[in-house]
């Protein structure tokens, strides 16, 4: 450990609720300090957030914290207890190689959970190291701060460290400790694990009290409150879906212990963006039957929060029966929330600002041909916007041409006709995501050479994703097809 004293302080103020929770939630886990920690990425804009001086994170004391190698004033570490269905299977799970430090309240009095990823073992380990590797960690540092940039609720981070150590796993790869921020860590999975025995009933009422508190105070007045966090998380759920596909993101392993009761996307694994329209769309090696393939995401959501519904029954109502049909019904209400937010989010992408009866087929018409044609999900939204119609492979069809006489009468018809479609377009429709080409050269590059300018160049496109301005063209180009499809791993 070391100590320097000419640090200005980085502004670290935490709180540890989560610690005050019943024992049987977590562990108390000290990060396992590491050789020689250097700071590779930094957000400025989540240090701001945060109430953090991102000088001072740049200190030698604050990569020291970075790294875990330093505890801030106030931080308590501990590992989160919880399980999951993986791809279907229900096992017990726990934080096996990440740390939560603490709360960060920032000047505005808001609660964020600061969090190590690849800090070392916690008693959640099971067979695994503990850590992770450099790679996985910028690309979760890109992945998610290109979703907040998109608009869309995400963890985000704050920095990530090398290690100075190896991490052995098909190969050996260098190593590297990710801060990531989040509303909170509060999982499906969370509930999952105190529901299947790991806590008394009345620490289960504790946690749904905690997680109310927390993200949904507003149902604390409510007559039924645990159906108000039900009716609170399936909203979030459904909004956040809804965004995903309309960017073509693929989550890639939507377990239940990697949904948040938040509403933010978390955990970016085997993540990717669709290039090809095609809702069989799958990137994750491991996902070999498509279970969380693009078009799946919606159903698996569902199929998650039915879960979650289960670890409330007994808060639901005294009789189990009542309970289930509170349940149901709520879950059932998923799929009408969801596509209600899709409908609305489309029709801005097509530059319809007000409602009619015809637009989902209108929609779904598009969809098809871009299927039939591979057409790019996003470039074709584009080139909509821009009216750039030849760029489209749909383009020369006589079906295309119908449709698009379909759409022009139909922006024709809005009060305000079609003056507005192009300013709504271009703020609906994002310029550039984080193509997976792109975010594998500024991996390689990263990780190969230790050169963080093709990152951070590309971080800077991604900042701004519905810019649409001209030095953002080069990152919209899809990649040359190849033999072989894209393919992410989970071997984190
Ligand atoms: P993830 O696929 O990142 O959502 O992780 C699933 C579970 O495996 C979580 O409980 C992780 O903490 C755990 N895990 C993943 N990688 C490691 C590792 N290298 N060491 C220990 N636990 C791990
Ligand atoms: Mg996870």
């Amino acid at each position: 450990m070391t100590e320097e004293k000419t640090t200005p302080e980085a502004g670290w103020n935490f709180d540890n609720s989560y610690a005050r929770l019943p024992e049987s939630l977590y562990q108390v886990a000290n990060p396992t300090p590491v050789r020689s920690p250097e700071l590779v990425a930094a957000s400025g804009e989540v240090a701001k957030a945060l109430g953090l001086d991102i000088q001072a994170l740049h200190s030698r004391q604050g990569i020291e914290i970075l790294a875990g190698n330093q505890l801030p004033e106030g931080a308590l570490p501990i590992a989160q207890a919880y399980a999951g269905h993986q791809f279907g299977y229900f096992t017990k799970l726990g934080d096996g190689r990440a740390v939560l430090l603490g709360e960060q309240i920032t000047p505005g009095g808001e609660r964020y959970d600061i969090q190590l990823k690849g800090a070392g073992r916690t008693p959640f380990s099971r067979g695994g190291d503990g850590r992770a590797a450099l790679g996985p960690m910028l690309r979760e540092f890109i992945i998610s701060e290109a979703m907040h940039a998109l608009g869309i609720p995400t963890t985000r981070s704050l920095a990530v460290v090398t290690t100075g150590q190896p991490v052995q796993r098909d190969t050996e790869l260098p190593g590297a400790v990710l801060t990531r921020v989040a509303a909170s860590h509060l999982r499906v999975g969370t509930f999952q694990y105190a529901a299947a025995g790991g806590t008394s009933s009345e620490e289960l009422q504790t946690l749904a009290d905690y997680t109310i508190q927390r993200h949904f105070p507003e149902v604390l007045a409510e007559e039924n409150r645990y159906l108000g966090l039900l009716q609170q998380v399936i909203q979030r759920q459904a909004e956040l879906i809804a965004k995903w596909q309309l960017v073509g993101f693929i989550h890639g392993v939507m377990n239940t212990d990697n949904m948040a009761l938040s509403g933010e996307s978390i955990d970016f694994g085997p993540c990717a963006f669709m290039d090809t329209y095609d809702p069989d769309t799958v990137f994750s090696s491991i996902d070999q039957e498509g279970r969380y393939a693009y078009g799946n995401q919606p159903q698996i959501a569902a199929w998650n929060l039915a879960r979650f519904a289960e670890t409330l029954l007994p808060l639901l109502h005294a009789d189990r029966e009542e309970a289930v049909k509170l349940a149901e019904g709520e879950i059932y209400r998923f799929t009408e929330l969801f596509h209600g937010h899709w409908l609305s989010e489309m029709r801005a992408k097509l530059g319809l600002s007000n409602e009619e009866p015809e637009d989902e087929s209108l929609i779904q018409e598009l969809l098809e041909m871009m299927k039939n044609t591979r057409a790019d999900y996003t470039n074709t939204f584009r080139a909509l916007t821009f009216g750039k119609l030849e760029d489209t492979p749909m383009y020369g069809t006589n079906e295309f041409a119908g449709w698009y006489e379909k759409w022009q009468a139909r922006l024709d018809r809005q009060p305000e006709g079609a003056a507005h479609s192009e300013e709504l377009m271009r703020s609906s429709n994002p310029a550039v995501i984080p193509r997976n080409h792109r975010v594998e050269e500024a991996l390689q590059a990263a990780v190969t050479k230790g050169d963080y300018s093709v990152m951070e160049r590309l971080l800077e496109v991604l900042a701004s994703p519905y810019a649409h301005s001209a030095d953002q063209l080069e990152y919209t180009t899809v990649p040359e097809s190849t033999s072989r499809p894209y393919r992410t791993y989970c071997g984190t």
